[in-house]
């Protein structure tokens, strides 16, 4: 781990955002969220991370502070006139169900990303979940990265479908949940689902499949992780987010693509969202250092050890 030492590798863009969130274990309100803010946390304890994106001029400055003490570089991170981006969301006793019941755009209906100039040549992108033509914009202005990933959800796959598939053409790899892949291709099996999506760009498609962890797909391979067992899960939202961060952190750091390297990702992606559920927003992550992560990895080895 390096904590950002080695310079920008991994540019992330995506949404940021002020939640509303009822867990059944409590209920939190007004508190720091979006793909962006999760998965850059994540990623900042293995590379130097550049967060694009954008916040109203009500974003409090603690969220800000945050930001910093991630060590990320805020140079992509724009504010614009207007409030910041907000969401609420009810989970279902069994936390595998969640209902939206509100979206404001805000400042992100305007939001057109510049990308600094620095951050064009960057090897290790990851398009947040946001808008298709965002992460479109967003992918025009980079250079030539050794690897992009790209999440969505169901909103864009009903509402921006053609946008979004030109941008799936584009990238390395895709992750989805279930439903998700099962939208997108209307496959329901999802091996099925898998290689339909294998022939529409991506070279690894990644099924995240939440506390029963995630898989990938790539050529005709398949290849498992679970997910870190817990006893309690206080709030899931961002577990996606938190584990594509760091994932693509630990990809960055590594500064090779190859089976290994992403299957070690893999099992950091795993990990960091395993602490991400442990608490509301970025409460966890804020707290965590390195040496906790490589005792939970540790731990984790020692889970799918086989022989
Ligand atoms: P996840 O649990 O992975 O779906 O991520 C949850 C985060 O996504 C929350 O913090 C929200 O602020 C953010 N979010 C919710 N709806 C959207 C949307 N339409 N576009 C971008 N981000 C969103």
């Amino acid at each position: 781990m390096n904590n950002g030492k080695n310079g920008l590798q991994l540019v992330v863009v995506g949404s940021i955002g002020i939640d509303t969130i009822e867990t059944p274990m409590a209920r939190q309100e007004r508190i720091l969220g979006g793909s962006a803010s999760y998965a850059c946390a994540a990623a900042s304890f293995f590379s130097g991370v550049g967060m694009v994106g954008v916040v109203g001029t009500d974003f409090p400055d603690k969220c800000r502070a945050l930001y910093r003490h991630f060590n990320l570089d805020l140079q992509g991170l724009q504010t614009a006139p207007g409030e910041t981006f907000r969401w609420s969301g009810v989970y279902e006793a069994n936390m595998d169900n969640r209902r939206t019941l509100s979206t404001e755009l805000n400042v992100f209906a305007d939001f057109s990303p510049n990308l600094p100039e620095v951050y064009r040549d960057v090897p290790f992108l990851f398009l947040a979940n946001i808008s298709p033509a965002l992460q479109e914009r967003v992918l025009d202005q980079v250079k030539s990265p050794r690897f992009v990933l790209m999440d969505t959800m169901d909103l864009w796959i009903n509402i921006a479908r053609d946008d979004l598939l030109r941008v799936i053409r584009r990238v390395d790899m895709l992750t989805v949940n279930e439903s998700e892949a099962r939208l997108l291709t209307g496959e329901h099996g999802l091996i099925k689902a898998a290689r339909k999506l294998l022939t529409m760009g991506p070279k690894h498609i990644l099924v995240k499949k939440g506390e029963h962890g995630s898989i990938l797909f790539y050529d005709d391979h398949i290849f498992l992780m679970p997910a870190f067992p817990l006893e309690n899960v206080w709030d899931p939202t961002g577990a996606g987010d938190t584990f594509a961060g760091g994932f693509m952190g630990s990809l960055a750091a590594e500064g090779t693509v190859t089976e290994a390297s992403i299957r070690r990702a893999m099992m950091y992606g795993s990990i960091l969202a395993s602490f991400g559920v442990e608490e509301f927003s970025l409460d966890r992550l804020e707290k965590l250092d390195a040496p906790s992560i490589e005792k939970r990895a540790g731990l984790f080895r020692e889970m799918i050890r086989l022989n």
